[in-house]
């Protein structure tokens, strides 16, 4: 059979790659995104008792009603907006699935993305299995900042979309208010949409405040919000997330998920509706997860390693400029087969695999999982 590649230049992810390596080494994962701690006790007891209730047959497409209800309560107290459950919030299979969809309901062939670099791995693909070009633009190093000059030079008419990611992944950089200006002047009269990944809003540390683009209703009315339970409730594994667009766009996006997904897992969903009432286990995230930072930030900060700046997610990035001139990959596998940890080297989440020396270190992990990653670096 003759197949032509729709995604001719993807291989394996480098996630899957550095995780398969760190289980052969016996090496500490500290590059996948994903906790090695339990989640919570009540929503499992939530989603088991769902299932004895009966929620075991396929759910409204658009997800369970309770739950997309509360959803929209929750970011409009949050984010002080005006979403209405019914005809804006969609559940999905993860946040991914949501950034997905979003670009397969608005690409066509030939459309431009202006995407930031170094970015999540799955735009570049998402955008181009739909016919569209990525156009990328590289974050100032070391401050992850975007260059909005850039921008400007490189919005052309055949812009369709911009996406942004606020807290940042891989950076854990974060937008201001500013960016949020910059990124309305560019957009103000054109109708380019805009895609938020927004599945670390809990994660964000130091004091700032999460720029949701729901808190901007000129700008919301041109996006697709984004975001994940995995992140906010410690089960990566549950593949669960929602989109949030104006009633015009969630119809699109509709049409598309519906013949797809089609829907999400309902018990999960009448669990996830319950325990949404408990606004501390998101309103603690910044907390929890900025002592872990903190934390890791102190013992990373007696080996050679050099902190750059993370404000968000639960990702740090560290140079390793200072240790030696091998290329981040070269020297990430160096570190999970001699050292037995594992990070994600930075030049994977370029196009043309820029190499500034930096790899990716997740923090969101046990205390006693950071202090042995540590003590072994130091070793
Ligand atoms: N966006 C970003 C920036 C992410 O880091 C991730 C998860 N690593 C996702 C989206 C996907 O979230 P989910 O696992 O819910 O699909």
């Amino acid at each position: 059979m003759i197949i032509h590649s729709k995604l001719p230049d993807v291989g394996t992810t480098i996630f899957t790659t550095m995780s398969q390596l760190a289980v052969e080494h016996k090496a500490i994962n500290l590059g996948q995104g994903f906790p090695d701690y339990a989640m919570s006790e009540e929503l499992i007891d939530l989603a088991t008792e769902a299932m004895r209730k009966g929620f075991n047959q396929y759910p409204h497409t658009n997800g369970n009603p309770l739950l997309r209800q509360r959803l929209a309560d929750k970011v409009n107290k949050l984010y002080n907006a005006n979403v209405v459950g019914d005809t804006q919030v969609t559940i999905t299979v993860g946040g991914t699935y949501a950034i997905y969809t979003a670009f397969t309901t608005i690409l066509e062939p030939g459309d431009e993305v202006i995407v930031f670099e170094p970015a999540f791995d799955s735009y570049l693909p998402n955008i181009e299995v739909n016919g569209a070009i990525a156009v990328g633009i590289k974050l100032q190093y070391p401050t992850f900042s975007i260059p909005w000059d850039e921008v400007r030079a490189k919005v052309s008419p055949k812009t369709k979309a911009i996406i942004i990611n606020t807290p940042q992944n891989p950076s854990g950089a974060v937008l201001s208010e500013d960016d949020i200006n910059e990124l309305r002047r560019v957009v103000e009269g054109t109708n380019i949409f805009i895609i938020s990944d927004e599945v670390y809003e809990h994660l964000i540390y130091d004091g700032k405040q999460h720029q949701s683009i729901l808190r901007y209703p000129d700008l919301a009315a041109r996006s697709f919000a984004c975001f994940s339970f995995g992140k906010t409730y410690h089960c990566t594994g549950w593949k669960m997330g929602y989109c949030i667009a104006s009633p015009q766009l969630t119809a699109e996006f509709r049409k598309v998920h519906q013949f797809n997904a089609f829907c999400c897992n309902a018990p999960i969903q009448a669990a996830l509706a319950e325990y949404l009432l408990n606004e501390n286990a998101y309103l603690g995230l910044s907390n929890f997860f900025q002592q872990k930072r903190d934390y890791f930030q102190g013992l990373m900060g007696h080996t050679g390693f050099k902190a750059l700046p993370s404000y968000g997610s639960y990702f740090q990035c560290y140079s390793f400029a200072g240790i030696t001139d091998e290329a981040d990959k070269d020297f990430a596998i160096r570190l999970t087969k001699e050292k037995g940890v594992a990070a994600i080297p930075l030049s994977s989440f370029y196009k043309d695999g820029t190499d500034n020396k930096v790899l990716r270190f997740c923090f969101g992990k046990k205390e006693e999982t950071l202090k042995e990653a540590v003590d072994r670096l130091l070793r």
